[in-house]
């Protein structure tokens, strides 16, 4: 066991998985964080799901409705291709922490005042109905979400964007979502079976005609009314409280990992909420977390390999998501010279997601990779559309059989290259081979 203090901050998706995991490496852990103040539902793909699962969610997964149809109205089509699973954030995020107690993790649910960082460690302060109490730490992960500190230092930032949440409640409804395209921005829409919608329009902040707050609520409902797809989720039902706003624009952290500290989750970056995929990318941050934060903290030789790794991941996580949000707004053709669609069809560049790339492009390097808990150096085979390299596929290294197959005349089969790089396994030559084929690298 280790004796380092660890202290996450933040109990969101992202602070649990990295607490949790912790714990399963044998770490201490003390995890910090304040229930979520207002109420959200938010939608993720069975996918997502399975993860949670592993990463130690048992009873978070539990508060997700069964999957439901999503229908989506973009470009002036409407489909129903995809399903997914709808949630009431408070509920999960409260379920969370309770996994992470179950997982051994030493919970305070209160507030954090403030996170100070000296040379001889961090001093978080919490604060509890008044009474403040400091908390040492050798190492601190930053899992605030958009809330911790340091949004105004972003290296990158989108184009500044706003999710206006109304909260409706109606009668019992099958639950469903939709979304709809509209000159000015999307709207969101989730039908909870109890009866409660929420219903989110997101705008550009520079452009859109905002209200005074005062007038924010009769704006909502408007705006929600005259949208076509929105029917359904309004029948009956009327607004409750008043419209809270969120903050949705993407960003891209400067730096996201020191010796000392790393930053997962939306602390590290944030996804446009279009992608869907905002419980998935601070999931995929978190779990790599605990192996970087092993790293740092015992084998201070590959320290600064272990920063590379963090940092090149999340990079290269934030633009992936970023160009998916880009080709969806540019699927719209209807408004291309409105000011919302036509900044984020070009943003955050021209790059293809998935670069053509050809046996000729394959290049076998060394990169860190995780290995039994650490970060570690190992050759990888890197593509344009893989800069991090591909390290293994089907439980095998790829990099040796590359170079097998790039040393290799045309004469020789690559089934027989293969067969012989992998010791005369001609089942799992024939399985790597027709792996590589279906990527047109054979
Ligand atoms: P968070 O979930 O934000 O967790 C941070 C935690 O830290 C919270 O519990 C917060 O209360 C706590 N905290 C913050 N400050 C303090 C403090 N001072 N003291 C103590 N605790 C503190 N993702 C999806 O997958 N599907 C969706 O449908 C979806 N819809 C979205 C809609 C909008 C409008 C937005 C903005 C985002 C949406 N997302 C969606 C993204 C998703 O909400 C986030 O990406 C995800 O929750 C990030 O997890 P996290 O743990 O990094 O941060």
């Amino acid at each position: 066991m280790s004796t380092k203090r660890i202290v996450v901050l933040g109990a969101g998706p992202a602070g649990v998985a990295v607490a949790i995991g912790l714990r399963r490496a044998g770490e201490e852990v003390l995890l910090v964080g304040e229930p979520r103040r207002f109420a959200a539902v938010e939608g993720v793909s069975a996918r997502v799901l399975g993860a949670l699962h592993k990463a130690g969610f048992a009873r978070a997964v539990r508060c997700f409705a069964p999957p439901s149809q999503r229908c989506v109205t973009w470009d002036g089509t409407r489909s129903r291709a995809n399903w997914e699973s709808l949630v009431d954030r408070q509920a999960f995020d409260r379920a969370a922490l309770e996994d992470a107690r179950s997982a051994g993790v030493r919970v305070v649910a209160d507030r954090i005042v403030s996170c100070v960082s000296a040379v001889s460690g961090h001093y978080v302060e919490v604060d509890h109905d008044g009474r403040r109490t400091t908390f040492e730490a050798d190492f601190v992960v930053e899992a605030r979400g958009r809330a911790a500190p340091g949004q105004g230092s972003a290296r990158v930032r989108g184009a500044e964007t706003v999710s206006l949440l109304q909260y409706w409640v109606g009668p019992p409804a099958t639950a469903g979502s939709a979304v709809e395209s509209c000159a000015d921005g999307w709207v969101w829409m989730a039908a909870l079976p109890d009866g409660r919608r929420y219903l989110q329009l997101t705008l550009d902040v520079a452009t859109a005609a905002l209200p005074p707050k005062r007038e924010l609520g009769a704006f909502c409902r408007a705006r929600f009314e005259a949208i076509d797809a929105a029917r359904p989720f309004l029948e009956g039902a009327e607004p409750v409280g008043e419209p809270h706003a969120r903050t949705s624009t993407p960003v891209l952290q400067e730096d996201v990992v020191g010796h000392d500290w790393i930053r997962v989750g939306d602390a590290a970056m944030a996804v446009d909420p279009l992608s869907g995929n905002g419980i998935f990318q601070a999931l995929s941050s978190a779990l790599q977390a605990p192996a970087v934060i092993g790293t740092l903290l015992h084998d201070p030789d590959r320290a600064a390999l272990a920063r590379r790794f963090h940092q090149e991941r999340i990079e290269n996580l934030f633009f992936h998501f970023a160009r998916i949000g880009r080709d969806f707004y540019a699927m719209e053709s209807r408004w291309q010279d409105e000011p919302f669609w036509r900044t984020r069809r070009a943003w955050p560049d021209a790059q293809p997601i998935h670069p053509d790339t050809s046996a000729a492009d394959l290049q076998v390097m060394r990169r860190p990779v995780v290995s039994d808990g650490r970060i570690v150096e190992d050759e990888v085979v890197v593509t344009p559309g893989q800069p991090l390299g591909i390290w293994h596929v089907d439980g095998v290294r790829l990099a040796p059989l590359v170079r097998a197959l790039h040393a290799c005349g045309s004469q020789t089969s690559a089934e027989a290259v293969l067969r012989a790089a992998l010791g005369g396994d001609a089942t799992r030559a024939a399985r790597v081979a027709a792996w590589l084929r279906e990527q047109g690298w054979l």
